[in-house]
């Protein structure tokens, strides 16, 4: 009798730690990008990019028809001076006419993650670390893409992670956490989003439920792509997946963010009533997270060459109003020097996590001189909500 609760106990033991080391696994996959493979402190521009010219602080209207929201993730003030200093003192960032800053504390923790911190600027409501798209009492909140798509505006995402990952997600899914991958692919499918673009096939296709989602989103009119070049009617809804997971970091996934937000630019912009936009820089985070100046700058840069096709459109369109921001900042990145002629920065980092610090926002179009000041992350929802003329 003893002998058999014994087992029992023991059985229950055993199970108890496989589920751990399981989770522990799954944690380990998909955080992985966080380990630290490179501790170089300096960096050298070789490719520097042009920007935009100067842009006008005055428009003519001060509601804006199109919002395009771009999300450094992990891009503090330091991090776009480093981008600055490297491409010769300019960035398309830093032409952005109305500037302030973001606080990113979250609802339980004064250093925020990117869950909470992108669904506090999606759904306007502070959140609990590791949340998506839902509340502090882990209710479901609609976000500023959905409100917009009841409003009949087009809407889209961009990202260079998985588009099933946090800030791209807390836009479109409702989940209490973060890491249900497969759940908040599902949610895509409730949505009328008009075009998706980044990583994160594979949630979508090697299911636990079994279930295809690409083909179930064909079934709904989408065309479904793994390269840009893949969509052939760029009027109609499309989702290209480039890779299972994540996108490869810059340079090896070529121009692929600033061509995937031209590409999406020209699908929204075809529709009457206006359109909603989030491109994300997913991997400046991972850089920071790696206390890696070359991979951190790099994906700056790259984030920035987004920026400006975003404010080309703008410019053109004068309806449009481009934000850029970020979710919190990663790594306490300090420049410790610099050089403008020979493109070069030296830096230091005071963590390989998330830290508190805000985090700058950066505005252009109509409505941008509602941007300036200290505020709240929850705040830019509200203020693109207002701006939007949506009750
Ligand atoms: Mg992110
Ligand atoms: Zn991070």
């Amino acid at each position: 009798m003893t002998c058999k609760i014994n087992r029992s106990t023991m059985l229950r033991y055993f199970t108890v730690l496989l589920f751990f080391l399981f989770s522990v696994s799954l944690l380990y996959t998909q955080e992985e990008y966080k380990e630290i493979i490179n501790n170089d402190s300096s960096f050298t521009n070789e490719k520097p990019h042009r920007v935009v010219k100067t842009l006008n602080k005055k428009t003519k209207k001060n509601k804006p028809k199109n919002i395009i929201l771009l999300i450094g993730d992990g891009m503090g003030l330091s991090q776009v001076y480093a981008a600055m200093t490297v491409n010769g003192g300019q960035l398309n960032i830093a032409q952005m006419p109305y500037t302030g800053f973001s606080i990113t504390t979250c609802y339980d923790k004064y250093i925020t993650d990117s869950g909470a911190g992108g669904t506090a600027i999606a759904i306007g409501k502070k959140t609990y670390y590791g949340a998506l798209g839902v509340d502090a009492e882990a209710m479901p909140s609609e976000s500023i893409l959905e409100i917009a798509e009841k409003h009949s505006l087009k809407t889209g995402l961009v990202s260079t992670s998985a588009i099933t990952h946090a800030t791209p997600a807390s836009f479109i899914a409702h989940q209490k956490s973060r890491n249900m991958y497969e759940e908040i692919a599902n949610d895509f499918l409730n949505t009328d989003i008009d075009v998706f673009i980044g990583g994160g096939k594979k949630h979508f296709i090697q299911r636990k439920d079994g279930r295809n989602l690409l083909t179930e989103l064909k079934t709904k009119g989408y065309q479904v792509g793994e390269k840009l070049t893949d969509i052939e009617d760029l009027k109609r809804p499309y989702a290209v997946l480039t890779d299972s997971v994540h996108t490869p970091k810059y340079p090896h996934r070529g121009e692929l963010l600033p061509d995937a937000t031209d590409m999406a630019v020209k699908t929204l912009s075809t529709g009457k009533k206006g359109f909603f936009l989030m491109v994300e820089g997913s991997q400046i985070d991972w850089g920071c997270h790696q206390n890696n100046t070359d991979y951190l700058l790099l994906e700056t840069l790259d984030f920035d060459k987004a920026v400006g096709k975003a404010l080309e459109f703008a410019v053109k369109d004068k309806n449009t109003l481009v934000i850029v921001t970020a979710d919190h900042e990663t790594g306490g990145m300090a420049i410790v020097g610099g050089n403008f002629e020979k493109h070069t920065i030296q830096a230091k980092y005071a963590s390989t996590k998330h830290t508190a610090v805000m985090v700058p926002v950066f505005a252009y179009g109509p409505g941008a001189d509602c941007f300036t000041g200290i505020y709240q992350n929850t705040d830019i929802f509200k203020k693109m909500k207002l701006l939007f003329g949506f009750k």
